[in-house]
């Protein structure tokens, strides 16, 4: 017996990680490793939770109540948390279990394993993965938005599409599709250059952006083509008229370099046998036709037809 206590012990002394073990009844470290004193004194013979956890009584680290039986005998039960240590600034890892010892107390012992290489590298990785998320996000803003005026770009619009089609055929709720397209744009470019054409379009797509309803998605279709999408809150007349304010308001506006600039508009509402590539045509057909006839205003689809 003798021999296999000193067996253990000199085992016990070269562990890689702290054990202690403590009497339940009287909270006496009856036996502590190298290891252990190393890291938090010697605290063998002395109640745990004043030499350990400098606390006035059983510290809420305790779990002794947990590993025994009604009777105080051990219930063969492991339990495995973790502990960040004030005093020595470190973060441990416990695994403890009672047994009956050798004089037949029941002991507590504890394996405590330094786990701060761990949690710094869990930290690490906890900021590099909120970093990514920043990224990420930043990245799909970057993707939604045309790089010149910063409205959302035509891939955007087409997603927002998609999805108020699919919205009119489950929720049946109705929207309309605005095409604008810049009046005699190409004349700019020709007698100004394009870095003049380019501020235009800047102007353009912010005058516009400022104009619309927070409901509503606008961007750039493409060129010198912008779309809005609007969703009918209220009623059909409502778009109508607010898309015609809109090119007056466009008309009335003083441009930077180029002075006055207007824009044509096709409205096209939708109806239950539209699909994405429909709507947009109708729009697209109102729109040549404002520019077949004087440009500067604001065509609508279905009174197309009856032009
Ligand atoms: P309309 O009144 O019939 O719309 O005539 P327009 O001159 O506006 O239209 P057109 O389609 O003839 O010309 C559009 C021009 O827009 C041609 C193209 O070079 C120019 N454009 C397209 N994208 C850009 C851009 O990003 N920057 C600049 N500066 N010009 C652009
Ligand atoms: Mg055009
Ligand atoms: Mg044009």
């Amino acid at each position: 017996m003798m021999v296999e206590n000193h067996l253990f012990e000199a085992l016990f002394e070269m562990f890689p990680f702290g054990v202690y073990v403590v009497d339940i009844k009287t909270y006496q470290v009856i036996y502590a490793n190298r290891r252990y004193k190393e890291a938090h004194g010697d605290c063998v013979n002395k109640v745990c939770y004043e030499a350990i956890y400098k606390e006035d009584s059983p510290c809420h680290y305790c779990k002794i109540k947990q590993l025994v039986d009604e009777q105080g005998k051990p219930n063969n039960t492991t339990l495995i948390f973790e502990r960040f240590n004030e005093y020595n600034d470190c973060w441990y890892q416990h695994h403890e279990k009672t047994l009956c010892w050798s004089d037949d107390r029941t002991v507590k012992y504890t394996i405590e394993v330094d786990i701060c290489e761990l949690k710094a590298m869990q930290n690490r990785l906890a900021e590099a993965h909120a970093l990514l998320a920043i990224k990420n996000k930043e990245l799909v803003e970057i993707n939604r938005h045309d790089e010149l005026t910063k409205v959302f770009n035509r891939s955007h619009l087409n997603h927002v599409l998609d999805a108020q089609i699919y919205d009119m055929a489950r929720y049946n709720s109705l929207f309309s599709v605005v095409l604008i397209d810049i009046d005699d744009f190409k004349k700019i470019n020709d007698t100004q250059g394009h870095l003049v054409g380019d501020v235009v379009l800047i102007e353009m797509a912010q005058l516009i952006n400022d104009n619309i309803r927070l409901s509503d998605c606008f961007g750039r279709w493409g060129g010198e083509e912008f779309m809005i999408i609007v969703p009918h809150l209220k009623s059909l007349n409502n778009t109508i008229t607010f898309v015609k304010k809109l090119c007056k308001i466009i008309a009335d506006h003083s441009f930077s370099v180029v002075g006055h600039c207007t824009c044509s508009f096709g409205v096209a509402h939708c109806t239950p046998s539209d699909t994405m590539i429909s709507i947009v045509k109708n729009a697209d057909d109102a729109l040549y036709f404002a520019k077949a006839h004087g440009k500067n205003q604001v065509v609508v689809y279905d009174q197309l037809n009856r032009k």
